[in-house]
């Protein structure tokens, strides 16, 4: 069974509708699927719907910005209830300020000769409740400042870079409890992603399994394939439960496309194990 727990549709930053992403799930292959848009369920029942329509399981889930360590740290929630009031009222808590960055990083953008940022993210936006970084990635491309999203994200948006703007984001703890009052089970996201040493990374870790956290991200396309097996070693070693996702957000924009990311290593035990 070929499954996928981690994508994005234009509900946050991705820019397919989140039945287009179903539909593009289901013809690479994929039988069961997850929605894990950020800081959102807006999705969920259309994603739903579809997956369900073209003979996929599907299973609700949500990609909560958090800070952990002056870091931002993606948590993924799975099997989570979209209905849920606390879940709702957090990840609205959680967007609240984005839009309030936003100005902040067209402000910088415009110090640095490049105008009418705001506006142009704006275009790409289809929920105008999460503008991301990605919008405006997309908005530098579309204006011929960089040839791809990778190299604006090299350029631009990130610390020390034009158009980064500090931002605090929801606590691991508060992020877990909504997750768990929605039913549902936390997964840290491609931890290879974040700029820790051994020792932070160890702490969250650590932080996460006090907190009742059991689950990672292993075979993520948000990792390098040597990042599969260092990530396999720290499942193995803590004894997390294993996730694999493509983190898709746009076809040709994708760092691995569905149907080329490798299946977890056998001897690991994926956080579906009892789901389907
Ligand atoms: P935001 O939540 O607005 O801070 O935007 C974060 C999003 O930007 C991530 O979910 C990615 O989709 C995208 N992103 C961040 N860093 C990179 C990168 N180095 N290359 C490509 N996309 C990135
Ligand atoms: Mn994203
Ligand atoms: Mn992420
Ligand atoms: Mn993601």
């Amino acid at each position: 069974m070929k499954v996928d727990l981690h994508c994005h549709s234009n509900v946050s930053d991705g820019v397919l509708a989140p039945a287009a992403v179903a539909a593009y799930a289901r013809a690479a292959g994929v039988d069961a699927w997850a929605l894990t848009d950020h800081d959102e369920v807006g999705g969920i029942k259309e994603a739903r719907a579809k997956a369900t329509e073209l003979g996929m399981r599907f299973v609700a889930g949500v990609e909560i910005s958090i800070t952990w360590a002056n870091e931002t740290v993606h948590l993924v929630g799975l099997q989570v209830d979209e209905d849920d009031p606390v879940l709702q009222r957090g990840l609205a808590a959680t967007r609240a300020g984005r839009d309030a960055r936003g100005r902040e990083i067209a402000a910088q953008l415009e110090q640095a000769g490049i105008p009418d940022a705001y506006e142009g993210a704006l275009k790409f936006v289809a929920n105008p409740d999460l503008l991301s970084r990605t919008h405006f990635a997309r908005y530098l491309c579309e204006v011929g400042i960089c040839g791809t999203t990778a190299e604006v994200f090299r350029k631009f948006l990130t610390e020390g870079r034009p158009g980064f703007v500090p931002h605090r984001w929801a606590t691991l703890p508060d992020a877990m409890g909504w997750i768990r009052a929605a039913g549902g089970i936390p997964v840290i996201a491609h931890p290879g992603r974040y700029r820790f040493d051994d020792t932070a990374q160890g702490a969250l870790f650590d932080a996460f399994r006090q907190l009742g956290g059991n689950a990672i991200e292993v075979v993520t396309g948000s990792h390098t394939p040597e990042q599969y097996g260092i990530y396999a070693e720290v499942a193995r070693r803590y004894g997390f439960l294993a996730s694999r996702g493509t983190d898709f957000h746009a076809p040709g924009e994708a760092r691995v496309e569905f149907d080329k990311l490798p299946p977890l290593p056998s001897d690991l035990k994926p956080v579906w194990h009892d789901w389907f």
